[in-house]
């Protein structure tokens, strides 16, 4: 969705001399970025993708050591790891949820486990105190790939403010956007300074703007991770009208959930039902009943002009994923949801006649007839 001050935005920034990272359209949209998840510090970023391998390059994480990733979840997180020499130890998810099911981190834990990195599916949180303890007692930092919960609180805590480190998408799919971009949520405060430094080229540039230094140098190794301030001026606009674009969201969630129900019912389907209705609208699920309906209903929408999806294929039985991972044992639960799992269309300019039509191709399926 465009949102109002997109273009008087941009034009600001080419009519200025500065189009490079870290102007006033940064500053501005890290301001609301750190008010909307309540992050103290917060880095804008290339993209998501950058955003986790700076997490990986912040924790130290390299060859020899092990990090435990669900396998249900983006490869982003995978690449993150495995492009620092470090090996992938995937678990398997919560089928209810899709999200990393505790029990198994706890199991896969190990004396060369460097970190634990988690995904909140569709803005619903994984068990955060299960994930929280299972961190704290073995002394491991958390990382949280908040790509598709933005600004998702859970009672006195917000999604993004829990791991050592988390990452966020502004990428076009992902709620609020500037076409590529993202963010790192930096909550061991420990860390700044280097996370500074790994996102301007490995140099203190940061600290020379602010004063702190009269010259800067090179100190560490690093890379370019700044978002231009072209993105950061369509993404200033976008975060100042998040409560709108959210409400939108919620609107089409609501309306397949509720008129979802019955059909749902009664073709033995389960409807995303997320614990104390918390999740981020950012995305709709069905689960079918077998792995045969999957294309079945898939097929029968695009008949209807409606462009359902599935999502995330199981990276541990992936080509990179065996190459550069491992598992205590098969997966099962993510293979079961990522062949059962349908996501529908769901995006915040959609009309009420966009989302009956949905909902009326949903509940035309029967599973004897689709064939
Ligand atoms: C979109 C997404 C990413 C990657 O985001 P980019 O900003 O495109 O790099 C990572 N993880 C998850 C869960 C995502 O949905």
């Amino acid at each position: 969705m465009k949102t109002a001050r997109e273009l008087s935005n941009l034009e600001r920034v080419l009519n200025s001399d500065h189009a490079h990272g870290d102007g006033v359209f940064t500053r501005s949209a890290t301001r609301r970025l750190r008010s909307l998840t309540g992050v103290g510090h917060a880095l804008l970023t290339t993209s998501c993708t950058h955003a986790l391998e700076m997490a990986s390059q912040l924790l130290g994480i390299g060859p020899g050591d092990e990090v435990i990733l669900p396998s249900f979840t983006f490869p982003s997180a995978a690449n993150a790891i495995a492009m620092t020499g470090a090996r992938i130890v995937f678990v398997d998810i919560d089928p209810e949820t899709g999200n990393v099911d505790p029990q198994q981190v706890a199991e896969a834990v190990g004396p060369n486990t460097k970190a634990l990195s988690v995904m909140h599916y569709g803005g619903v949180p994984v068990d955060l105190d299960a994930i929280s303890a299972i961190g704290a007692f073995h002394g491991i930092p958390v990382i949280e790939d908040n790509a598709h919960g933005l600004a998702v609180r859970v009672g006195e805590r917000m999604l993004g403010g829990i791991g050592s480190l988390s990452t966020q998408s502004f990428h076009d799919t992902k709620n609020v956007h500037c076409g590529e971009g993202g963010a790192l949520l930096i909550n061991d405060a420990s860390l700044v300074e280097k996370a500074e430094i790994i996102r301007e080229k490995g140099t203190n540039r940061s600290q020379f703007l602010r004063g702190e230094v009269d010259k800067y140098s090179w100190v560490a190794l690093g890379s370019s991770y700044l978002m231009s301030e072209f993105n950061a001026a369509v993404l200033d606009s976008q975060l100042d009208e998040f409560e709108s674009i959210q409400a939108r969201r919620l609107a089409v969630w609501t309306r397949y959930s509720a008129e979802l129900q019955e059909w749902a019912g009664e073709s033995g389907v389960r409807v995303m039902n997320p614990a104390q209705g918390i999740h981020a609208a950012h995305l709709f699920f069905l689960v079918m009943p077998d792995w045969e309906s999957q294309a079945l209903l898939i097929a029968h929408l695009r008949r209807f002009g409606v462009m359902a999806t599935f999502h995330y294929v199981p990276l541990d039985s992936s080509p990179a994923g065996r190459r550069f991972g491992r598992v205590l044992r098969p997966l099962t639960q993510s293979e079961d949801f990522s062949r059962r799992l349908v996501r529908l269309p769901l995006w915040p300019g959609m009309t009420d006649d966009e989302v009956s039509r949905v909902i009326a191709g949903v509940t035309s399926y029967e599973r004897s007839t689709a064939s």
